[in-house]
């Protein structure tokens, strides 16, 4: 392993996972949406073509898991050409750093989420006391320590473009992590929202046991800014997408999409921000 990255001291792998885990979907040809045990990874780019980005990067010890995954779609000792970071949440990370050894590729997120992946600022502590099910109590056994991706991590670029995507772009949609992206393409409307929402509610056991499919706010435990949360969703509503990738729970599209994402920006502030927790300020929300 280089020497130069490292996990978090609090590196651990979580128990948690679902009925999705080990599914995967192809939703468009060129979007194929994994779950790994309670968190969704992409793959986007053409079989036939070959050439392909991984978007997020699974649970702890979950390499070769996403890379027999990676060689069933792409074929044998294919890798992809890059690794893009919606944030760098535990369980958005949590293969990384095999995965990197591996390929030897870049990883890129935004500039504002660097300092949580090359090991200079840890993510505030889940909070364990915020409204929600089992997910949320359990939260505080999460890792929040940041990972050391040393040089192997980049900035994306500042226009918007996203480096072997060319269709694609990146939105900041900050609140949940200060440098969360969602990837947009303008062309058929393809959205990958990373955890800006989801479409589980995340912080309940049994919903994300059985991926109960509901349009939800950002995971809560882990939201820190819940302002930000909101105006990151009323961006992403007013890009009319047609499909979404979330990073919890199944896809969702066409018109379920368009009611769905309209009803959580109408009604945010009851769907997705607790009635209690340690991130929750009131004079701010209401
Ligand atoms: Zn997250
Ligand atoms: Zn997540």
């Amino acid at each position: 392993m280089d020497k130069n990255m490292q996990y978090g001291d609090d590196y651990k792998s979580i128990p948690a996972t679902s009925v999705g885990s080990g599914v995967g979907v192809e939703l468009l040809p060129d979007i194929y949406c994994y779950t790994n045990q309670i968190v969704n990874l992409c793959l986007v780019g053409n079989p036939q073509s070959g050439d392909f980005v991984l978007v997020d990067t699974g649970m702890p010890n979950s390499a070769n898991e996403i890379i027999t995954e990676v060689e069933e779609r792409f074929g044998e000792g294919s890798q992809p050409k890059a690794i893009v970071l919606t944030h760098g949440h535990f369980d958005h990370v949590g293969s990384i750093i095999e995965l990197i050894d591996r390929w030897n590729i870049p990883v890129y997120a935004h500039e504002l989420e660097i300092p949580f992946l090359t090991g200079k600022q840890k993510y505030p502590e889940p909070d364990g006391s915020v409204e929600g099910g089992m997910v949320a109590k359990m939260s505080p056994l999460f890792p929040n320590e940041p990972i050391n991706l040393g040089n192997h991590i980049e900035a994306l670029p500042s226009d918007g473009k996203i480096p072997h995507l060319p269709e694609f772009k990146w939105i900041h949609t900050p609140g949940h992590s200060p440098g969360h992206v969602s990837l947009f393409r303008e062309s058929d409307r393809t959205l990958i929202t990373g955890d800006a929402f989801v479409t589980v509610r995340q912080e309940y056991l049994y919903k994300v046991m059985t991926q109960e499919k509901e349009i939800s706010g950002p995971p809560r435990y882990l939201t820190t800014d819940w302002k930000a949360a909101k105006e990151s969703v009323i961006k992403l509503k007013e890009l009319n997408p047609s499909v979404a990738v979330t990073g919890h729970g199944v896809p969702m599209t066409g018109d379920e999409l368009t009611t769905n994402l309209e009803k959580l920006v109408n009604e945010f502030d009851q769907i997705a921000v607790p009635d209690y927790g340690k991130y929750v300020d009131d004079e701010n929300l209401h």
